[in-house]
């Protein structure tokens, strides 16, 4: 099933080349219809908060200059970065090198205060597709990564939510301007997805709606104002956005 928001905060299930609204994500027809191409849709969850994961791909962590972790190394957004698929996103007057990050986001579907790593996966509603905007430079100078990570904007999340999909080796590729910067395979996370859930469940409770991203790939670079950016993951579909000249 593949979960949508859209319009003023409507939830429906893609079918086709159509969206059926249904009352709540997953939840129950109401006999509404409306053709897929018409619709605006907005990302595709209403997280409390997004918790994220650094280094979780060994090739990135070497780009990087970093040791592999023996612990995740977590952070937070906030969901004011939240940002549609098809958005624009504008160039932020604060940094000289905003980067793209292209994640497999996980999306919470019950409850998880300190659930087991066996049972972890039980608690997930479905995947989506996420972009780990990132600037780059005050991730170096900032105390923390408030502003690095989670300025307006910085988290596109969408198109809809796939929750029929085995998340352990999926293709992740992203695209600037169409051409391909990130290739790899889920397959490749340090930590697995059960784990990370269960890990973050055993201190801080994760809601209905709320996102885990799962780290980048090898491959992050520089975006400039006009870039079409792209992720798209096997089993999902593709998130585009634009990141627009400065404001
Ligand atoms: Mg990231």
């Amino acid at each position: 099933m593949k979960i949508v928001r859209v319009g003023r905060g409507s939830w429906g299930v893609v079918e086709g080349e159509v969206i059926r609204i249904t009352r709540g994500p997953g939840g129950n027809y109401t006999g509404k219809r409306l053709p897929l191409s018409e619709a605006k849709l907005l990302p595709p969850a209403k997280p409390t908060k997004i918790v994220c994961v650094g280094r979780n791909y060994h090739k990135h962590a070497k780009e990087m200059g970093e040791e592999i972790p023996k612990e995740p190394g977590l952070f937070l957004k906030a969901p004011n970065a939240l940002a549609a698929p098809g958005s624009s996103i504008p160039y932020p007057p604060f940094t000289k090198s905003l980067h793209y990050e292209g994640e497999l986001a996980v999306v919470i579907g019950r409850r998880m205060h300190r659930v087991p790593e066996e049972n972890a996966l039980s608690y997930v509603l479905g995947y989506t597709c996420a972009l780990d905007l990132t600037a780059r430079d005050v991730q170096k100078t900032d105390l923390q990564w408030i502003r690095a990570k989670s300025a307006d904007g910085f988290c596109p999340l969408g198109p809809w939510v796939e929750t029929a999909l085995d998340p352990r080796d999926l293709r992740l590729r992203t695209f600037v301007n169409g051409e391909v910067r990130q290739d790899a395979r889920t397959s490749a996370m340090i930590f697995s997805i059960p784990f990370l859930l269960s890990y973050v469940s055993s201190f801080m409770t994760l809601e209905p709606g709320d996102v885990l991203l799962t780290g980048t790939p090898e491959g992050v670079g520089e975006l400039k104002p006009g870039d079409e950016v792209a992720v798209e993951i096997e089993g999902i579909g593709k998130l585009s956005v634009r990141i627009a000249p400065a404001s």
